[in-house]
């Protein structure tokens, strides 16, 4: 069984989602991208985009066969240090419940991956909720919701992330994707700023592995504490291609192999073309011929050297460690 740990919901906050999408993320680039590579019409825009694109994630992650399941990720607002809602700094929302939704409707492809601002008054108790749902795990995306993993404000929750054995997901390193709301908040994915959660003994999993500059920082962790994972997501794009490969070399040789989970990023496409130089133009033809997007992401990392065996070894060492049994969150 195979879990891609980083799959995004998306949406316009149609079918009463609660999603909301905001006015800055409408006018980036990468939000034009999206529309035009998912092929999403205007008229979907407001009518169901956001059931569509649940209903896309489980029939493409059923299709690939080699992928069991996918932890689709919510997105919470963004709160000052005082717990006030920062309503024009929303990009884009993505309410728990939503997350939760998706889940009850496709649960033999879908894990809940929540999203809890730390700042907020209500964060533990949105996180008891979270956990009474089944929350495979909390997602952060620093630098876009403005949380410091340093700040003080976190540690109360990171006593709650490890009493329910939730794992961290946090975003590490630049962000394309989504706006800076406020200059100085791009620090805050620095890699090295999740000691503080290991330190209380959280399951911390560094987004897209500290690519493409703090993958030094990255090997520090994985040496120096056994709850640090790394998730392989977002990997091969212009940004970011490059860095994996030295992330597959080094994972040969060091720590780093024995944590890296299997993650794609999705909808964030996985481009073989930025790395043909080293698998060769015959396998170049070959994952390019890949429809499914899921599977094309795991043919480029076993071309590089990482196998899907790996992946699955990797993983249910963090199940382990989290003390849940595949029966327990239906991967049987
Ligand atoms: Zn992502």
């Amino acid at each position: 069984m195979l879990i891609d740990f980083h799959v995004h919901l998306a949406g316009s906050g149609c079918c009463h989602s609660g999603i909301i999408l905001g006015k800055i993320f409408e006018k980036r680039p990468s939000f034009f991208f999206l529309k035009k590579s998912q092929k999403i019409t205007n008229e979907q825009m407001n009518s169901d985009i956001d059931l569509i694109w649940i209903k896309r994630i489980s029939n493409l992650i059923e299709e690939s066969k080699q992928i069991n399941k996918a932890v689709t990720l919510c997105l919470d607002a963004i709160y000052d240090e005082s717990g006030k809602l920062i309503p024009e700094f929303i990009q884009m929302y993505i309410p728990n419940s939503w997350g939760d939704y998706a889940v009850k409707q496709f649960p033999n492809t879908l894990l809940h991956g929540a999203s809890i601002h730390p700042y907020r008054k209500d964060a533990i108790q949105e996180l008891e909720i979270c956990a009474k749902n089944n929350a495979f795990l909390i997602k952060w995306l620093p630098s876009m919701m403005g949380i410091d993993p340093e700040n003080k404000l976190c540690f109360p929750f990171y006593e709650a992330l490890k009493h329910y054995k939730i794992p961290l997901l946090s975003h590490t390193d630049n962000e394309y994707t989504f706006a800076e709301p406020k200059k100085g908040w791009l620090k805050n994915n620095h890699i090295l700023k999740l000691k503080k959660a290991l330190d209380l003994g959280v399951v911390v999993i560094a987004a897209h592995a500290g690519t493409p500059s703090q993958m030094h920082e990255a090997e520090e962790l994985a040496s120096q504490y056994e709850n640090f994972f790394l998730d392989t997501s977002g990997l091969f794009n212009p940004t970011r291609a490059r860095s994996s490969l030295k992330l597959f070399e080094k994972s040969q040789a060091s720590l780093l192999g024995d944590r890296l989970l299997f993650a794609t990023d999705w909808p964030v496409p996985s481009f073989p073309l930025f790395l043909i130089d080293k698998i060769g133009l015959s396998s170049y033809k070959e994952i390019s011929a890949i429809k499914n997007p899921f599977l094309k992401d795991l043919r480029i990392k076993e071309k590089l050297g990482f196998h899907i065996q790996r992946f699955k070894k990797n993983q249910e060492t963090l199940l382990t460690l989290l003390g849940r049994s595949h029966t327990e969150i239906n991967l049987t």
